[in-house]
């Protein structure tokens, strides 16, 4: 057990902390670095280029028209029913706006609220990993068992066998991510065929990660939950504004779920925040009720993976398959022998460029030598970083 010195707390004693593994995260830790040092910060997934004016415009009108005040806990009502025409939209799955849909401060407070709505203490809940490093945190504060299993490289597929072996009586959730993040693997239709027959007739519930729903490339279909009627009826669907409008500052994010779903997560949700900022949520509301530029979002996205992946073509790294989200693996076991965290540090306090190690999602595997790249950026800080990297 880890202890940690909590100075001025009661009786000054040594704390017995709830979280005894958890530190600063990753993506605090490498653009904190990349800022002391100056580096091109390829780290935390967020763009460096600047969301529509036309958003922020809107965003003030609410303001001066007084939309100021709480908005109800559940989510501003436009926002509600535009999420819910997207669904419909989508992957032709009718959520109801009033009973099914929560607006949230950020994905993280969804995946929280929705874990720590139905773990119960000693229930099992799969993950798998590399996985987002919110997710172990979360069961653990519920009092739930991790069951973390390996995606399997080098194009981290999910392994279903292993995923039967360990869905027992006991498994009361299993969170997946699809486009995942840290590694742009994407879930297939035949994964998600296998998930269904495996949670056919068991209690297992999911919390299906889709924040970067809509940045798939290459023409494969985003396989949301909400496709697959068996699915969609134990699923939380989690999604994220900041990716979709470039405003991850904003925190702004949803949860969708079936109707007895949404009265539990809205249990926690109201006292974790209460609710979410009201005059985003009336201008989100105004650009989502129009649908525009969502379907532009791969292609833009696309470019730039392409243009990093051509970047770097001449550079020691050697990329993995990125099949969505905004983060690019590259494998630098040509270069060096280094741990991941200890070669991330270098390169960005000697070569100027800050990237995130795969290790702080790793649970039980050994870290492999690759580290992730944000490619949200603008062309010029790509061209920059990869002329950087290309000499590593
Ligand atoms: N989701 C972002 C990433 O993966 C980080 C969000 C955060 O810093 N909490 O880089």
């Amino acid at each position: 057990m880890m202890w940690t010195r909590v100075a001025g707390g009661p009786a000054d004693k040594e704390m017995d902390s709830k979280l005894p593994g958890v530190g600063t995260t990753i993506f605090t830790v490498m653009s904190k670095l990349a800022a002391d040092t100056g580096a091109i910060n390829l780290s935390q997934g967020f763009p460096d280029f600047d969301c529509d004016p036309a958003l922020v415009e809107s965003v003030a009108r609410h303001m001066r028209e007084g939309r100021n005040q709480y908005a109800p806990m559940q989510g501003v009502p436009a926002l509600r029913q535009a999420i819910a025409s997207k669904y419909e939209t989508f992957h032709g799955r009718r959520y109801d706006p009033d009973t099914e849909v929560t607006v949230t401060s950020g994905g993280t407070e969804a995946i929280f609220d929705a874990v720590a709505a139905v773990v119960r203490t000693g229930d099992e809940v799969i993950v798998l990993e590399p996985c987002y490093d919110s997710y172990v945190p979360a069961i653990e504060l519920s009092g739930g068992v991790p069951i973390v299993l390996p995606l399997t490289l080098p194009d981290y597929r999910v392994d279903w066998g292993a995923v039967a072996r360990a869905l027992n009586p006991r498994t009361r959730l299993i969170i997946l991510n699809s486009p995942h993040n840290p590694t742009g693997a994407i879930l297939t239709r035949e994964d998600v065929d296998q998930l269904a027959t495996l949670v056919a007739g068991t209690e297992t519930l999911i919390v299906s990660d889709e924040v970067y729903e809509h940045i798939i490339f290459d023409g494969a279909q985003h396989e949301s939950m909400a496709r697959h009627p068996e699915l969609a009826a134990r699923s939380f669907i989690i999604g994220s504004f900041g990716k979709t409008y470039h405003i991850t500052g904003w925190k702004v994010g949803y949860a969708v779920a079936p109707a007895q779903l949404t009265t539990e997560f809205r249990k926690v949700h109201q006292f974790v925040t209460f609710s979410t900022n009201t005059p985003v949520q009336h201008a989100l509301a105004d650009a989502l009720a129009s649908q525009a530029g969502l379907r532009d979002l791969s292609p833009f996205y696309q470019a730039k993976r392409d243009l990093f992946l051509g970047l770097m073509e001449g550079s020691r790294f050697t990329a993995l398959p990125c099949r969505g989200s905004y983060f690019q693996l590259m494998d630098y076991s040509a270069i060096s022998d280094e741990a991941d965290s200890e070669f991330a540090i270098r390169m960005t306090t000697e070569h100027g460029v800050a990237s995130i190690p795969t290790s702080p999602f790793l649970y039980k595997s050994q870290a492999p030598k690759v580290i992730r790249f944000c490619f949200a950026k603008k062309d010029e800080t790509l061209e920059r970083a990869a002329e950087r990297l290309r000499r590593v």
